[in-house]
């Protein structure tokens, strides 16, 4: 597996990037893993990198990006935070991904049977960690479906929260980013949102035929 160019990076239309991501998840899926010489990356990535995607998934052990996507050293910027959530620090990492270091694609990868969003269905308060589940609480609110047990002790209430969790972050990196909403609409870069199945290893993109634009 070749390490990215310039060139190589920039003849990717944001699509091809996602469907890099997704093949390199089949790949994972399927233990077969591309042949690649980290130690060789190291090499002809230390004047520079181009990356295709960033990816913001959560900081739970099972969800390295690298790892679930097959891509090796320069291949993504990697954002984790625990229920992958958004901050100005992370929007600021976001569009310099795309605006300055040339990403195509934004993923926001939410993952299933996540500690983070568990705590927020169950109001969880714990120092710092407080104020992070807050801003999952937004998407636990947004959930209106379920009206039995609305806790971490319902899968189904817990994987649906999770998924608005998704949808909510990628309205938000549109909402709060002007830079980063004006190169979708230019169709520069793709934000897509995505669930990572720890059972399977396998990740469902939401956005079948490619939002570009779409809220
Ligand atoms: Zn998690």
């Amino acid at each position: 597996m070749r390490t990215l160019t310039r060139e190589t990076r920039d003849a990717l239309t944001p699509q091809m990037a996602i469907d890099v991501l997704r093949r390199g998840n089949e790949r994972f899926v399927n233990n077969l893993k591309a042949n690649r010489n980290l130690l060789q990356q190291v090499n002809e990535t230390s004047e520079g990198q181009h990356p295709l995607a960033i990816v913001l998934s959560c900081i739970d052990s099972r969800t390295s990006a690298e790892l679930i996507f097959d891509q090796g050293l320069g291949d993504i910027f990697s954002v984790r935070i625990a229920g992958n959530v958004l901050n100005d620090d992370i929007l600021g990492s976001m569009e310099f991904a795309c605006k300055v270091a040339g990403a195509k694609a934004i993923v926001v990868l939410g993952h299933s049977r996540c500690g983070a969003v568990k705590g927020a269905c169950d109001g969880v308060q714990l120092g710092n960690l407080t104020g992070l589940l807050a801003k999952i609480a937004d998407a636990v609110a947004l959930e209106t479906e379920t009206v039995g047990d609305r806790t971490a002790a319902n899968p189904a209430f817990v994987a649906r929260v999770a998924e608005l969790n998704v949808m909510l972050v990628k309205r938000q990196i549109m909402e709060r980013s002007p830079t980063l909403a004006a190169m979708v609409e230019a169709s520069e870069i793709a934000v897509l949102g995505g669930m990572y199945d720890v059972e399977s290893g396998a990740v469902e993109f939401y956005d079948a035929q490619m939002l570009i634009g779409a809220a």
